[in-house]
């Protein structure tokens, strides 16, 4: 991944056709692009790099990029879309609506995977690096704010309730 995935061709050059799926499957995870919104390359969620590939412009401010598929392993870019975080969770609610009378584990397990396809990833490190360099006197909610996560996570990280690398809800 030194030189990035950069084109729409190298999705698809790196990605696989399955029987049935009009997705394009794709075993990796973090995506190494042009982050349009600043100009430079960094790594990105598969998502998000996606939709900076497939439109060469950033979600719009307040949105979130995600497969509206609901494919972890998805990158196509006729898949990716934008939407609030309150759009993301009725897509999440959607998908998980659909694997019906299954048993809870499995739903739960489903949309685990909804939120990966979604995006949602591991807090980044330099976020949890950032956080438990926070002034002691800086609020949870302030903290939140000013890295653009939610307060319960901040609060998770600051008071070592939960490991760095465990998901908890936070878009690259
Ligand atoms: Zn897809």
């Amino acid at each position: 991944m030194s030189r990035g995935i950069l084109r729409v061709q190298d999705l698809y050059a790196r990605s696989e056709r399955r029987p049935g799926s009009s997705c394009w499957w794709w075993a990796g995870r973090a995506i190494w692009t042009i982050d349009y919104g600043r100009a430079e390359k960094r790594v990105m969620s598969a998502p998000l790099a996606v939709y900076h590939i497939a439109f060469k412009a950033p979600p719009p401010d307040g949105h979130v990029a995600y497969m509206r598929c609901m494919n972890p392993m998805c990158i196509r870019p006729e898949c990716v879309t934008s939407g609030t975080r309150a759009q993301l969770g009725a897509a999440i609610a959607a998908s998980g609506r659909l694997v019906g009378a299954v048993p809870r584990e499995k739903k739960l397990a489903s949309l685990r995977k909804a939120r990966v396809a979604a995006g949602i990833v591991d807090t980044p490190h330099e976020i949890v690096e950032a956080l438990l360099k926070a002034p002691a006197d800086e609020t949870h909610q302030a903290a939140a704010d000013r890295l653009g996560i939610n307060m319960k996570t901040a609060w998770y990280i600051r008071t070592g309730r939960r490991r760095a690398d465990v998901a908890i809800g936070v878009s690259a």
